[in-house]
């Protein structure tokens, strides 16, 4: 990868908050940092429509985009 070709977005499952309202606990999308590195430009995932949801009634993480609610992402642990 090269530096500079990617950027923090809010993490879409947590919504920047770094926590999982569910269980209180850090945001296991996210690793508990609130946002997420996409890709430049970002680009939102198209199969949640950026969500990070299967569906708006049913918290359920998007299998593609893995809750993230961005198409293409680094791990934000890969950067430390
Ligand atoms: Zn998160
Ligand atoms: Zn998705």
């Amino acid at each position: 990868m090269e530096p500079g070709n990617y950027a923090k977005e809010d993490c879409r499952w947590c919504s920047g908050s770094a926590m999982d309202y569910q269980t209180g606990n850090p945001c296991g999308v996210c690793h508990g940092q609130g946002v997420v590195l996409v890709v430049m430009p970002p680009k939102a995932c198209a199969a949640c429509e950026g969500s990070g949801r299967t569906s708006p009634v049913e918290e359920i993480a998007c299998t593609v985009c893995l809750g993230s609610g961005w198409a293409e992402r680094f791990s934000v642990q890969s950067i430390g």
